[in-house]
């Protein structure tokens, strides 16, 4: 089974989600929110290696450990993103419009797109495109595990805000209809702020839905 540690990060309260294939060791960083070093420490703790670096999509709160991360594990950890979000990841993920600074990320290694599969040892994932939150946001979703990390898509009881640049209220309601609510409801979403929650229950309860 994998083995997924939250660690909650950054100003703005980020999710980083560290998840990693027990028997190889082998792990991943979903939006790596703040800290890179504390990250890696935390990896390393459980013997894991971090393989790569997933972004969901690149506000700065979900990248401002990757310049960190780099550091330590170079280009081992390629970071891994869909082009539509390059632009913003690199204007630091529009920390400006915050007033905050960040350290530039490094050159994303792997350009992400929807229908891909990338794996976590032997742990097969599939990439969907959602935009609507910002333009280039993915999900990552596991059909074995009945796991789907989706950053600001959707939270729980809640969706991601939809009026910073890039955002579109519509084609995030879309997404969520499309790559959302197309898993079955025991699946669990781990989203980049606040708790977990599970597709039935979004498609219950959620009142944007
Ligand atoms: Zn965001
Ligand atoms: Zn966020």
């Amino acid at each position: 089974m994998l083995e997924i540690v939250t660690m909650t990060l950054g100003p703005v309260s980020t999710n980083t989600y560290l998840v990693a294939d027990p028997e190889s060791r082998q792990a991943v960083v979903i939006d790596p929110a703040w800290d890179g070093k504390a990250i890696a420490e935390k990896a390393a703790q459980r013997g894991w290696q971090i393989t790569g670096i997933w972004i969901t999509h690149a506000h700065f709160d979900h990248m401002a450990g990757a310049a960190g991360l780099f550091q330590i594990l170079g280009s081992a950890a390629p970071v891994a993103l869909h082009p539509a979000d390059l632009a913003l990841y690199q204007k630091q993920g529009g920390a400006a419009l915050f007033g905050m600074r960040i350290e530039p990320g490094p050159e994303p290694g792997l350009q992400l797109f929807h229908g891909q599969t990338l794996t976590i040892g032997l742990y097969p994932f599939e990439v969907r495109h959602a935009p609507g939150h910002t333009q280039g946001h993915v999900i990552f979703c596991s059909k074995t595990e009945s796991v789907a990390f989706c950053g600001d898509v959707i939270f729980r009881g809640s969706i991601g805000r939809t009026d910073l640049p890039g955002g579109n209220f519509d084609v995030l309601i879309e997404s969520i209809r499309t790559q959302i609510l197309t898993l079955p409801d025991d699946t669990t979403l781990y989203s980049g702020h606040g708790s977990e929650t599970k597709v039935g229950f979004e498609r219950t309860y959620n009142p944007f839905l």
